[in-house]
């Protein structure tokens, strides 16, 4: 199995990324510990509770926890998998833990890819940022509005969701988090031959772009990407 780290602050448009790409990687699998936390929020279950009270205001969710959902979930894939592993790891334990399951596993961290995102950016981005509940279509109060102020575009739902953690309040704490935890986490893999940092303050398509030069070097992508 290989595996892609996607890391970035919060906003940095890892999922975006990591959807994005598995559009055109042969077998890829996207793999977000954020969205297994917010399902599991969304279904109630104890993992869900106990999350919740955490990413509410900003903090991380236990490392145990956190590896133990990364590993069930690989654990179920097929091993010719491509997975690009998105908000994982987060912090020391975790890279280490990851490093060592890779190993036992036999298999290979392909690539470590940060989206640099300037702070100033990153503010706008998140407390702007809402979506569809019908349709999960994503805008923006600053970049990307609805046409009609209150409807969907795209199935014209009058509902919408924002994420409770999405405060000024939580931002600052986030950004913190990122910048004393995540970054020194990722100090690991920064002189190495795998890392590859990406200028993520550009508009969607061209950071996906980079990405394709710089990670993908456009030879394991399939199909027509421009469209993206
Ligand atoms: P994200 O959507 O990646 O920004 O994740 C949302 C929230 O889920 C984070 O602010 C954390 O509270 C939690 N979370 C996601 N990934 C991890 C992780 N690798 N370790 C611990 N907590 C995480």
């Amino acid at each position: 199995m290989k595996l892609y780290i996607f890391s970035g602050s919060l906003a940095s448009g890892k999922g975006t990324q990591a959807s994005l790409i598995t559009k055109f990687l042969p077998n890829a699998v996207h793999l977000s510990t954020g969205e297994i936390f917010r399902a599991e929020i969304e279904a109630g279950t104890e993992i869900g509770k106990k999350a919740k009270a955490l990413i509410d205001v900003g903090t991380l969710v236990p490392d145990d926890s956190t590896n133990a959902i990364v590993v069930s979930f690989l654990e179920a894939l097929d091993p010719t998998s491509n997975v690009l592993l998105d908000g994982y790891p987060r912090n020391e334990a975790q890279v280490a833990f990851l490093e060592q399951y890779v190993q036992e596993k036999n298999h290979t961290i392909e690539k470590v890819i940060l989206l640099d995102l300037d702070e100033s950016v990153v503010k706008k981005r998140v407390l702007g940022r809402f979506e569809c509940r019908h349709c999960h279509v994503m805008y923006n109060d600053f970049f990307k509005p609805t046409k009609r102020e209150g409807v969907c575009d795209v199935c014209g739902s009058k509902e919408f969701y924002r994420r409770p953690s999405d405060t000024e309040k939580t931002i600052e704490k986030r950004l913190a988090l990122y910048r004393n935890t995540i970054v020194k986490a990722l100090s690991f893999y920064e002189n190495k031959d795998n890392f590859v940092r990406i200028d993520a303050n550009k508009s969607p398509s061209e950071v996906f772009k980079e990405i394709k030069e710089k990670v993908f070097k456009n030879s394991e992508i399939k199909g027509n990407s421009d469209k993206n």
